[in-house]
C-alpha cells in the first residue's frame, strides 16, 4: 500500500486518481495486516485496490467525475466497495472517470483528462479511464470499473488490460451513482483474466434488499474453470488443445472472417483487424472452432442506446436540484431559478447534453416514436444473440474500432464518439457478459488492442476460462 500510494503520486499527471488518503489506506492495511495475523487467509486480505469514482464510498469523497458533487461525502459504501473490504482489499483511492459514466474517452471528467500510460497524448478511453490507466501504470494490481455500453471493455482495451462486465444484476448497482440503471453494471478490471475472476467472485452475490434488480442466484467461484479443459475434455479437449470443443462465432458485422483472410469493414483500423484475427488464430491453435455468424441488428444499437441510456440519465439525474445534495448556486431568484443555475453550472456539456435527448424522447408525442421503437429494437438485439448462441458457445470480435485516438481529437464530435461504441453496445443491450482481453499492440501505432468476447447469460466462468486459456 505504502509502494503504491508513492507511485501514485510520482504519476500524478496521469490524472488517475481522483481522491487519495493515505492515512485511510494505511489503517484498512492495517487492519488487513492484523487479520493476517490472526491466521487468516482469504485471497484478498491486504490487496491494495481502487475504486472507479462512480462507488459510493465513507471514507473517501465521491463525486461521480462531476461537480454536482464535489465535496459529497456519502454515508455509507456501495455494495461492490463494501463486499471488497469485507475481503480484505485495502481501498488506495477514488478513480477519475467521465462524469457520471458518460463517455468514452474520459474527457467528459470535470476534474481534467486522465491519460494513458502507453501514450499520455491520448486517451486512456472511458468511461472507467482512471481505473485502465492504473492497472496499465502498475499503480494498482486491479480496480473497479462500470460498464453501461463499454465502459470497462473500450478502456481495458485502450490500456492493454483485462475487464469483465458481467451479466447484468450479477453485481449490485446499490451505492453506484446511476447513470442508466437498466444498463449500469460494475466489474473489475486487472492485469489478466485470473486476477479478474478473484475479483469478481468477491464482488458478485444477490443483493435484494437493496436493488431489486440484483440476480437472485448463488455466489459463484468465477475462477473455477481456469486451466481446465473446454467442457471438462468432453469433445476431445487435452492440455494441448484445452478448448477443442469449443465453438466461437464471429458476427460477420463485425469482422469478416472467412477462409482464413479475415477482413474488416472500413470503419476497424488495419492494427485492429490484424491483432483481433491474430487472437482469433491463438484460440484456433488451442482447439476451437470458429464460424461465421450474424448479429444482424448491430448497427442499430448506436441508435437504440443513445435513447435508451440518456432517457434513463434524464430520469436519474433529476435528483440533483441542489435541494437534498448536490451543488446549490450561490445566488438566484426562486425555486425554479434555483434549480436551472445549480443545474447548469454544475453539469457539464455532456451531461446537459444527454438529459435534453433523454427529456425529449420521453416527452408526451415523442415517447413512441423514440423510446418505445429503441425499447423494441432492444428486445430485438437479445433475441439476435439467443439464435446466435444456437450456433457457437461465445462470440468473439474487437472492443472497438481503433485504438485509443488523441486527447481532445473528438471533443468537438460527440457523434464520432458514439459511433465507436458500435462493437460493446449490443452485449450491454441484451444484457449479456462480455469481456476485454488484451491481443497485443497495434504494428502501425504500437498502441494496445483489445479482443471483445461475449458470454450468453451467466456464462463469466467460461468467458474467463478462454482469456486465461489466451494468457
Ligand atoms: N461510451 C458510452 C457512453 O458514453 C458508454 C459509457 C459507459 O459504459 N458508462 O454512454
Amino acid at each position: 500500500t505504502q509502494h503504491l500510494l508513492a507511485r501514485a503520486k510520482q504519476h500524478e499527471a496521469l490524472g488517475a486518481y481522483l481522491a487519495l488518503d493515505e492515512e485511510v489506506s494505511l489503517a484498512q492495511a492495517r487492519a488487513a495486516d492484523a487479520r493476517i495475523a490472526a491466521g487468516e487467509r482469504t485471497p484478498l486480505l491486504g490487496v491494495p485496490i481502487a475504486h472507479k469514482d462512480i462507488f459510493v464510498t465513507r471514507d473517501f469523497p465521491t463525486t461521480a467525475g462531476s461537480k454536482m458533487l464535489e465535496g459529497y461525502r456519502s454515508p455509507f459504501d456501495a455494495t461492490v466497495v463494501a463486499r471488497l473490504g469485507q475481503q480484505g482489499a485495502v481501498t488506495l483511492g477514488k478513480l477519475n472517470c467521465d462524469e457520471f459514466a458518460m463517455g468514452s474517452g474520459n474527457d467528459n471528467s470535470a476534474f481534467g483528462p486522465a491519460r494513458n500510460p502507453w501514450d499520455p497524448a491520448r486517451v486512456p478511453g472511458g468511461s472507467s479511464g482512471g481505473s485502465a490507466a492504473v492497472v496499465a501504470a502498475r499503480l494498482a494490481p486491479a480496480v473497479t470499473g462500470t460498464d453501461t455500453g463499454g465502459s470497462i471493455r473500450q478502456p481495458a482495451g485502450f490500456c492493454g488490460v483485462t475487464g469483465i462486465k458481467p451479466t447484468y444484476g450479477r453485481c449490485s448497482r446499490y451505492g453506484m451513482v446511476a447513470f442508466a440503471s437498466s444498463l449500469d453494471q460494475a466489474g473489475p478490471m486487472a492485469r489478466s483474466a485470473a486476477d479478474c475472476a478473484t475479483l469478481l467472485t468477491a464482488m458478485a452475490g444477490p443483493d435484494i434488499d437493496r436493488d431489486s434488480t440484483s440476480l437472485d442466484h448463488p455466489a459463484e467461484d468465477y475462477g473455477r474453470l481456469l486451466g481446465k479443459t473446454w467442457g471438462e475434455g468432453r469433445d476431445g479437449a487435452s492440455a494441448a488443445q484445452p478448448l477443442k470443443g469449443l465453438r466461437i462465432g464471429i458476427p460477420e458485422e463485425w469482422m469478416n472472417w472467412a477462409d482464413d483472410a479475415p477482413t474488416t469493414d472500413q470503419r476497424v483500423s488495419g492494427d485492429v483487424t490484424l491483432r483481433v484475427s491474430g487472437a482469433l488464430k491463438q484460440l484456433e491453435a488451442l482447439g476451437a472452432s470458429l464460424r461465421r455468424i450474424r448479429l444482424p441488428r448491430t448497427e442499430m444499437s448506436i441508435p437504440a442506446y443513445y435513447i435508451i441510456a440518456p432517457a434513463e440519465a434524464s430520469s436519474n439525474l433529476s435528483r440533483y436540484d441542489g435541494v437534498k445534495f448536490g451543488h446549490r448556486a450561490a445566488k438566484y431568484d426562486d425555486l425554479l431559478d434555483m434549480y436551472k443555475k445549480s443545474r447548469s453550472e454544475a453539469f457539464g456539456a455532456e451531461v446537459q447534453r444527454r438529459i435534453m435527448i433523454g427529456t425529449y424522447v420521453l416527452s408526451h408525442g415523442y415517447y413512441d416514436a423514440y423510446y418505445l421503437k429503441a425499447q423494441q429494437i432492444r428486445r430485438l438485439i437479445a433475441q439476435d444473440f439467443r439464435a446466435a448462441f444456437a450456433e457457437c458457445d461465445l462470440i468473439a470480435g474487437p472492443v472497438a474500432p481503433t485504438v485509443a485516438w488523441k486527447i481532445g481529437e473528438l471533443a468537438d464530435d460527440p457523434v464520432a464518439a458514439y459511433l465507436a461504441d458500435i462493437y460493446t453496445l449490443p452485449a450491454s443491450l441484451a444484457g449479456l457478459p462480455c469481456m476485454s482481453v488484451p491481443a497485443g499492440l497495434g504494428a502501425t501505432s504500437g498502441l494496445p488492442v483489445g479482443l471483445q468476447l461475449v458470454g450468453d447469460y451467466l456464462k463469466e466462468a467460461e468467458l474467463l476460462q478462454v482469456a486465461h486459456a489466451l494468457q
